[in-house]
């Protein structure tokens, strides 16, 4: 079993991610957030608000449902579409694009009419039949809607919310540039071959940022440079180098260099391992219609590279597009539109990304999850070493103080111990905490760190308790030092 076959094995057994309506048939690009799933993107939402919030961003929660005005101005309606093929004879539809960089090939401008060339020229058939393809087409992405009063679409990016809103953010934030707005919720797209589980999903959890800085000014967040990256550039030269020295060497602006380095660190700060990680900028003929230039930090997934975040320079170009479609007035300053840099997640590749590289083979067949302790669905189980002689109850006792303060805590009682300690190493639970008989005499226990499976002694609950966070108490502390 490939590496992702085996998470998404995982993830469907333990209660991660499932195919979203499998009693009738499943259907591709919709997965539900099982119960582990659900905590875990919601630890992965808090990582990353809690990054902006700490550099005064402020956040925007706008719907879903967007008026087809809006994302004419913003060109979704007439550009934000793939090129698809469909077969004469079994009708399945391709992304055309796939099709012919499976032999290595690319479009250079994308047009419906250079695929019908590769695709004639090279004797591309369908995967699926053999059958021929018909002409090439754009396909919109976006899905549509017919409201009662005019046309709308699921938005396809969570962007244009806050783009519409600038005027009342820029107001809120005391008509203050730099000014970083984020957002989490769902985006929505007709993807032409959804597949690979969260990976290419119709509708998937977005994690977006938008940076609105002074227009001519491209020096308003500087990189610290403390960490060193691969970035590859468009001519397909890698540089291992650290941000600031990138930016200094003009191959990006510091504030954009200033958000691949943000992005970096909410990666790897969530467990996705460096070695799994770098930057690539886009080709010219690769951007997006709103775009000036766009580093995608990728992750090493099976094999792959694949994008997890998009950094993208868009310019003015979103603010202005409004402002010539409304009327209405975008400027932050007098004659001036700010321009923006947008970094944006899809939290299901990153889900993705951290199961697949944080996921360890033991040689008893007993696998777990390098989760760091900060994501991992629980934090902490509690098992009693036995079901008798009290030992539950005290364990449950335990069990009640501990989720006054970590709610999304677990308890599992049933079956042999170390079938319960391999449960929680495959989901990735940090520390179980054992009652045994000792701790009916004195109150003390045992805390199992899950990477080497070491326990240690600790003589009393509160040391657990004692800082009203279990993550920073002087019991945890104790035993994750048995991981280094
Ligand atoms: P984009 O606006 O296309 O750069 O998308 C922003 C981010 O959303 C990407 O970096 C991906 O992580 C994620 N994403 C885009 N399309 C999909 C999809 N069909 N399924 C899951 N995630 C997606």
């Amino acid at each position: 079993m490939g590496e992702l076959e085996t998470v998404i094995e995982l993830a469907k057994r333990r209660g991660f991610f499932w195919q979203s309506f499998s009693t009738y048939g499943g259907f591709g690009g919709l997965n539900d957030y099982a119960p582990l799933g659900s905590l875990l993107k919601d630890r992965v939402y808090s990582v990353w608000g809690g990054i902006y919030a700490s550099l005064n961003g402020i956040e925007l929660d706008s719907p879903n449902i967007t008026p087809e005005d809006v994302l004419k101005a913003s060109g979704h309606v007439e550009r934000f579409s793939d090129v698809a093929v469909t077969c004469l004879n079994c009708h399945t539809k391709q992304k055309a694009e796939n099709l012919v960089s499976e032999l290595g090939l690319q479009a250079k401008n994308g047009l419906p009419e250079e695929f019908d060339l590769i695709i004639e020229s090279s004797g591309i058939k369908c995967p699926r039949c053999g059958g021929k393809f018909g002409k090439a087409y754009n396909f919109n992405l976006m899905f549509r809607i017919d409201g009662e009063d005019g046309t709308f679409y699921m938005r396809p990016e969570t962007a244009q919310g806050i783009f519409v809103n600038f005027k009342n953010l820029y107001n809120y934030n005391r008509n203050k540039l730099p000014m970083i707005v984020y957002q989490k919720g769902k985006g929505f797209r007709n993807e032409i071959s959804p597949r690979q589980a969260l990976i290419r999903e119709r509708e998937f959890y977005m994690a977006e940022v938008e940076v609105f800085l002074e227009n001519d000014k491209y020096d308003s967040f500087i990189p610290k440079g403390d960490v060193d990256v691969t970035l590859l550039d468009r001519d397909g030269k890698e540089h291992h180098t650290n941000l600031l020295k990138a930016s200094e060497n003009g191959l990006l602006n510091p504030d954009h260099a200033f958000f691949l380095e943000v992005t970096y660190g909410f990666a790897t700060r969530v467990g996705i391992k460096k070695e799994r990680l770098r930057f690539r900028q886009h080709r010219k003929d690769e951007l997006a219609h709103y775009s000036r230039d766009c580093w995608d930090l990728e992750a090493y997934i099976d094999e792959n590279w694949v994008e997890i975040t998009g950094i993208s320079d868009r310019g003015t170009y979103d603010l202005e597009m409004h402002q010539k479609y409304t009327g209405k007035n975008y400027e932050y300053a007098d004659g001036k539109i700010a321009r923006v840099i947008e970094p944006a997640s899809g939290i299901g590749r990153i889900i993705m990304a951290i199961l697949t590289s944080s996921f360890r083979k033991r040689e008893s067949d007993y696998n777990y999850l390098d989760l760091p302790d900060e994501v991992a669905p629980y934090r902490i189980c509690v098992l009693p070493l036995q079901k008798k002689d009290g030992l539950a109850e005290k364990a449950r006792e335990f069990m009640e103080k501990i989720r006054s303060i970590e709610p999304f805590s677990t308890y599992d009682e049933s079956g042999a111990i170390g079938r319960r300690y391999a449960r929680q190493d495959e989901i990735g639970t940090p520390y179980c905490l054992t009652v045994d008989y000792e701790t009916l005499e004195n109150g003390s226990f045992t805390l199992r760190e899950r990477n080497t499976m070491e326990q240690i002694r600790i003589q009393s609950i509160d040391e657990l308790l004692s800082t009203g966070n279990i993550l920073t108490s002087p019991a945890i502390i104790k035993t994750r030092k048995l991981r280094k």
